[in-house]
């Protein structure tokens, strides 16, 4: 088997290229616009071949020891990092960022197996001793089947396997859908896992239809999904029926605050990297930032700064630090939110003016002064290189407009008031902050949103019941 017969094939099930049976879906490189593949779309029979493969695996699978099921995925992971330098410019191709970024990306994911492959020595129930005379409980973990891991296209790596991980130490077995604009390097990393047939299925091709048959399926248990909060809605709604279980990783609007005592360079460049990295597509980009008054002027002036300094380009060329947006539509879609917002533009604002650039779908690094507090740039979820900064009085008014979002998945505050800072992680609605500390996420801490940013947690040991239910077992002896 090959790259590339799994690739035209368009799925991967029961360990080999399955031949989907839909329309071929066009690939675009986002840096020029063209079409460099094809790749056939799942039609539903696809889809329930992947689930039965999910399905006659699970047996065996979760019949394992746990340690062994770990020393599988450790093994996996070990592949797939041997041929990181063939995946690194495939994702570049097909997603738009840059070389550099899609090295860190696939090292996160495989960095994220080896994690969990690590705890599956630690992973136990619990034992309750003389509940009554001669009797003693115990607390099983069981896994729960066949889970459907449905992720977007700004992280296709690493969101996948941030479900593959626990849901596959845990004893289930996976069918992953990816965004249908990122098929490609998906099926070749799972491929390369090499796990046995049928613990991991991809289907390819889009949500309204291979989607939402995956979340319907009968035999599928649970639902694992990363989107926006509209999809995430949808599929709550789907995955009713079944009575499925269901985590929702969804949208984000997260809030950077500088106090006037913060180390203010540190601050600017947390700000300015946590927005524009992965051109500005990440759920924990820093979308808001709000600066005490009194230090204002020298934080905006640092970050506008930054982000005019910033080289753009195709992810693939040299130097390059911030590539093309994902599609056409993505960029159309941050160039209308930019425009309706208003504010005083202190930079970007439109397509970069070098014509080398014009057939990718590129837009500058945007700072917005002050929009208004109803205007897009702080109500929606902006998923493109465009940072608002507004002035605020004080903490309070910091922690009050931040809070006044539907969304609530990370924050930062930057101040060397500690605290000041516990006061804040107190009071910040969401599921993450970051105190003086760039909004790096870590697999020892567990993620995941509040309010409409979702439910569930990712990440840490605590994403193990997420992939588990506990059973209660009594024991009377004698
Ligand atoms: P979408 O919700 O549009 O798509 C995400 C995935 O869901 C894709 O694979 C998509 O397929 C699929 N999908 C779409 N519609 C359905 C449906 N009706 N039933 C089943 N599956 C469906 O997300 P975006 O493409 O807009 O991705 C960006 C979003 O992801 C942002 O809001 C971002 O904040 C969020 N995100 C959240 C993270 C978190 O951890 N909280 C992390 C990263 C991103 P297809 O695209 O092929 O149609």
């Amino acid at each position: 088997m090959s790259t590339q017969a799994v690739a035209e094939a368009g799925a991967f099930i029961a360990g080999a290229a399955h031949q989907n049976g839909g329309q071929p879906l066009p690939i675009t490189n986002p840096a020029d616009g063209r079409v460099f593949a094809e790749v056939a779309s799942a039609t539903a029979a696809d889809v329930d071949a992947a689930v039965s493969a999910a399905r006659e695996a699970f047996g065996e699978w979760s019949a394992r020891a746990v340690s062994k099921r770990g020393e599988l995925l450790a093994a996996g992971a070990r592949n797939v990092r041997e041929h990181i330098d063939e995946l690194v410019p495939l994702l570049t191709r097909e997603q738009g960022k840059t070389l550099r970024d899609s090295r860190i990306e696939l090292n996160r994911a495989v960095e994220t197996l080896e994690h969990y492959a690590g705890l599956s020595k630690a992973l136990r129930g619990a034992f309750t001793p003389h509940l009554d005379p001669n009797t003693d409980g115990m607390v099983l973990r069981r896994p729960l089947g066949v889970v459907a891991a449905i992720v977007p296209w700004n992280f296709p790596t690493t969101l996948l396997c941030n479900k593959l991980g626990p849901a596959l130490v845990a004893g289930n077995t996976v069918v992953a859908k990816p965004a249908d604009t990122t098929p490609l390097t998906t099926l070749r990393f799972v491929e390369l896992l090499g796990l046995p047939p049928g613990v991991v299925n991809v289907v390819t091709g889009t949500g309204p239809d291979v989607g939402e048959a995956l979340v319907t399926h009968p035999d599928v248990r649970k639902v694992a999904f990363t989107g926006s909060t509209k999809t995430g809605e949808r599929i709550m709604q789907l995955a009713s029926g079944g009575t499925k279980r269901l985590t929702l990783e969804l949208g984000g609007s997260d809030p950077l605050i500088i106090c006037e005592d913060a180390d203010l360079a540190k601050a600017a460049s947390a700000a300015s990297m946590g927005r524009f990295y992965n051109c500005g597509q990440a759920c924990l980009a820093v979308k808001r930032v709000y600066v005490v008054e009194s230090v204002a002027d020298e934080v905006i002036e640092a970050i506008t700064a930054k982000a005019k300094k910033l080289r753009i380009g195709p992810g693939d060329a040299e130097g390059v630090q911030i590539g093309p947006l994902h599609t056409a539509r993505q960029r159309d879609l941050v160039a209308d939110q930019v425009s309706r917002s208003g504010g005083e533009l202190l930079c970007g604002g439109g397509a970069p003016e070098d014509q080398e650039l014009a057939n990718g779908f590129f837009y500058s690094p945007t700072v917005i002064l002050d929009p208004p507090h109803d205007s897009p740039m702080a109500t929606e979820e902006v998923f493109g290189p465009a940072l608002p900064i507004w002035r605020v009085r004080d903490l309070d008014e910091a922690i009050e407009r931040s809070n006044a979002s539907q969304y609530g998945l990370g924050s930062s505050i930057w101040t060397t008031d500690l605290d000041r800072a516990r006061e804040a992680a107190e009071r910040l609605e969401c599921g993450y902050t970051w105190i003086n500390s760039p909004t790096k996420v870590y697999d020892e801490l567990p993620f995941g949103g509040v309010k409409s940013s979702g439910f569930g947690k990712e990440h840490g040991e605590e994403a193990f019941d997420y992939y588990t239910d506990s059973k209660s077992v009594v024991v009377r002896s004698g």
